[in-house]
């Protein structure tokens, strides 16, 4: 139980970024020597500092749980859920191609968009995400690469608008 609690990020209890970094790694190491396929989502909370500002850390946390449920979801058991930072997450999907990863960012996004929020009986508008793809070994060989090209694409879809998926390009 220590051992697993170690693992995991206190809040949200998803994986930390340690551990969700090193079976990223092993994971995309099977897939390859075994001719899988594997999809990165990224996922980072839009505005979230101001959401902090305005609302609260409470209620940030709360937000980062909400979050989390969003994700699980609409992912499998056997999807890799990882904190990669203070508002930022990581969905690995074993088997999955890119138009499959679309699919579950996609209902991601409006999932988080349907959650309810309150503080004090009143009611808070849930934040919105954008979201960045990439698919082994389509973009990339290694998992390093693939968290590279996975990010840039977030970027993209934060420069773009916000509450958005963008695929590697
Ligand atoms: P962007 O749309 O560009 O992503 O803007 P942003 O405000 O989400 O991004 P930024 O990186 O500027 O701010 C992230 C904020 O996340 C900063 C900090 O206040 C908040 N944060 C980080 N970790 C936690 C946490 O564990 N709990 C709470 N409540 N807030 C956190
Ligand atoms: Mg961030
Ligand atoms: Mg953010």
């Amino acid at each position: 139980e220590l051992r697993e609690q170690a693992q995991r990020d206190s809040l949200t209890q998803v994986y930390n970024h340690g551990y969700f970094l090193a079976r990223l790694n092993q994971e995309a190491q099977a897939a390859r020597e075994n001719g899988h396929i594997l999809a990165l989502i990224m996922l980072d909370i839009d505005y979230f500092k101001e959401y902090n500002d305005q609302y609260g850390h409470v209620v940030g946390d709360q937000v980062l749980e909400t979050m989390v449920q969003a994700i699980r979801l609409n992912v499998k058991h056997s999807d890799l859920v990882g904190r990669w930072g203070g508002e930022e997450f990581g969905v690995v999907l074993p088997g999955a191609d890119t138009e499959r990863a679309l699919i579950v960012a996609e209902r991601i996004r409006t999932t988080l968009a349907s959650m309810h929020l309150q503080k004090d009986n009143r009611a808070i508008a849930p934040p919105t995400v954008s979201q960045g793809i990439a698919t082994l070994p389509t973009h990339a060989k290694d998992a390093a690469t693939l968290i590279d090209l996975a990010d840039a694409a977030l970027y993209r879809a934060k420069a773009q608008g916000r509450d958005q998926v963008r695929v590697t390009e």
